[in-house]
């Protein structure tokens, strides 16, 4: 019998009634589209749901309808007929405590995926986890909702990186096509989350960037966020999202890494990089993962040296 986990879990989910919802711990467009298009399509279905995250949305999603419904929390408690994990490469991804207690439906487009469920479907070709849920909501015979076609736009437009990404397919704009067919609207949603920045994050940006450094003949763009930065700008961690993708603008640079000092001699550091330089490779290296294009891992020391073993693996990583 060839295995067809869309099928598999459009059944389990028409068999069960209550569900908990969950996704990645600091989470994304992806993440977050995905879940709360999920959460009204089973709703849709008259099925009971909640979502349960480690962290909260961060500001440029606050105006998504349904956005209140996420909970957060470090655990997870109650009685649920099935837990849907998205975007996770396992289960210790989301950060929350309590899921392997469910029956877990596996729904993720990240390479490595662990397979981590009572159903699998694991599809690293998607551009996005939201396309995934896409095709779930159809195989279930739910009618997109406006609701449920702002969050998988959301989901897809974000985890394309605004259609600039890898793994964009026809399939991709014909899931777009439909959403925006039932209600979404582009224009809005691209001004909530790209347009809705603040002064710390203007100051914060021009601090980074007047400081940002070269490494592969100016191929690799470096960029650090320091705690001492932070209080200077007057600026928080989530001011400065997106501007990784800054760097990556200009032609010659291939890849960038951003240092960001969570707490002193701790850097979360994400990547990303164009065409075959593969940066999940370079996060493999140091425990983390994520994308060929788009990858991130934690390094502990003091900047010097964090900062020379990156580069050093990271220049190796230029073709
Ligand atoms: P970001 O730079 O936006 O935090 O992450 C980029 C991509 O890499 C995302 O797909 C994210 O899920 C993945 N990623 C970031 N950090 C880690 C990590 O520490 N471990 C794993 N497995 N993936 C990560
Ligand atoms: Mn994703």
């Amino acid at each position: 019998m060839i295995a067809n986990p869309l099928a598999e879990i459009r059944d389990a989910i028409l068999q069960r009634q209550r569900f908990v919802i969950t996704s990645h711990a600091r989470p994304d467009g992806d993440a977050i589209g995905s879940q709360l298009a999920m959460a009204y399509a089973l709703r849709e279905l008259g099925k009971d749901v909640q979502i349960v995250d480690k962290d909260p949305p961060p500001p440029q999603f606050q105006s998504l309808p349904g956005i209140r419904d996420i909970q957060v929390s470090p655990t997870v408690h109650g009685q649920f007929d099935a837990a849907i994990v998205m975007e996770c490469g396992d289960l210790s991804r989301t950060g929350v405590d309590g899921f392997d207690r469910y029956f877990v439906i596996n729904i993720d487009h990240h390479p490595g995926n662990r397979n981590f469920g009572a159903i699998n479907w694991f599809d690293p070709a998607r551009a996005a986890c939201g396309e995934m849920v896409f095709d779930v909501i159809e195989a279930l015979g739910v009618t997109l909702t406006p609701d449920i076609a702002t969050h998988v736009y959301v989901a897809v437009l974000t985890d394309t990186g605004g259609f600039h990404f890898s793994h964009i397919t026809p399939r991709t704009f014909e899931i777009c096509r439909r959403c925006t067919e039932a209600g979404a609207q582009p224009e809005t949603i691209a001004r909530a989350i790209y347009d809705n920045s603040t002064m710390g994050r203007l100051r914060l940006m021009g601090a980074v960037l007047h400081d940002l450094e070269f490494e592969g003949n100016g191929r690799a763009a470096f960029a650090a966020l320091t705690l001492k930065l932070l209080q200077d700008t007057g600026a928080t961690h989530e001011d400065s999202d997106g501007l990784i993708n800054i760097p990556l603008s200009v032609k010659e640079i291939q890849a960038v890494a951003f240092f960001k000092e969570i707490e002193p001699e701790h850097f979360r550091i994400s990547m990303r990089s164009k065409g075959d330089v593969d940066v999940n490779r370079v996060a493999n290296a140091f425990g983390g993962g994520g994308h060929k294009n788009a990858a991130g891992c934690s390094l502990y020391g003091p900047y010097a040296e964090v900062r020379r073993r990156l580069v050093d693996e990271l220049t190796r990583a230029l073709v």
